[in-house]
């Protein structure tokens, strides 16, 4: 389609980053054109009222330039998932694996109750273990999982299998 032809001329492929081997997808071209940049968040925000969605998770960094024009948008609040020792609040926190190592997410545990309904937005979905573990963090927090929606899914590191029961049925929409 006419919105997908768009966004996909404003992503770069950066070769070999951030390591030899890997063709990195660079948004940074898409944010700099305000055209695409509000057909993006537009796109975004009608995956948040198709979901039902009552809150926006956005996970750092991406997610965040993302996610927060999207909740304003939809008409919802926005609350950041960070890396690790960055939100001055009681938080909850989630560790998962990497190729080498792990990483760890939290999220305000204040800022996420039952009865909410929760799309996660980040940019690009690879490998899916970032977006698994904030899902897992969101269920922890007691809410539920609206749906995760990304810009792009690079479908041959098969996030979107590794995904399937951290889902839970909840749609997973690339865009
Ligand atoms: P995953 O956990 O799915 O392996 O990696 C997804 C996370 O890493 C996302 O937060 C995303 O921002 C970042 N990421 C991984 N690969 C790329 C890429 O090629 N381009 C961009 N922009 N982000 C990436």
């Amino acid at each position: 389609t006419d919105i997908t032809e768009l966004l996909l001329s404003r992503i770069r492929d950066v070769a070999d980053y951030p390591e030899p081997g890997v063709m990195f997808k660079d948004i940074t071209p898409l944010l700099a054109d305000p055209a695409a940049f509000a057909a993006l968040t537009d796109a975004l925000a009608e995956v948040a009222r198709d979901t039902g969605a009552t809150k926006v998770v956005g996970l750092e960094a991406r997610g965040f330039i993302l996610g927060a024009p999207v909740a304003l948008r939809a008409g919802l609040g926005f609350i950041p998932v960070r890396k690790a020792g960055k939100l001055p609040g009681a938080t909850l926190s989630q560790s998962y694996d990497l190729e080498y190592g792990s990483a760890e997410i939290e999220v305000h545990a204040e800022d996420l109750s039952a009865g909410d309904q929760v799309l996660v937005v980040d940019d690009v979905l690879a490998t899916g273990g970032t977006a698994e573990a904030s899902l897992e963090l969101i269920r922890r927090a007691g809410a539920e999982v609206a749906g995760l929606a990304v810009l792009m899914e690079l479908g041959f590191l098969g996030g979107r299998a590794r995904l399937e029961p951290a889902l839970a049925g909840a749609p997973l929409r690339a865009l």
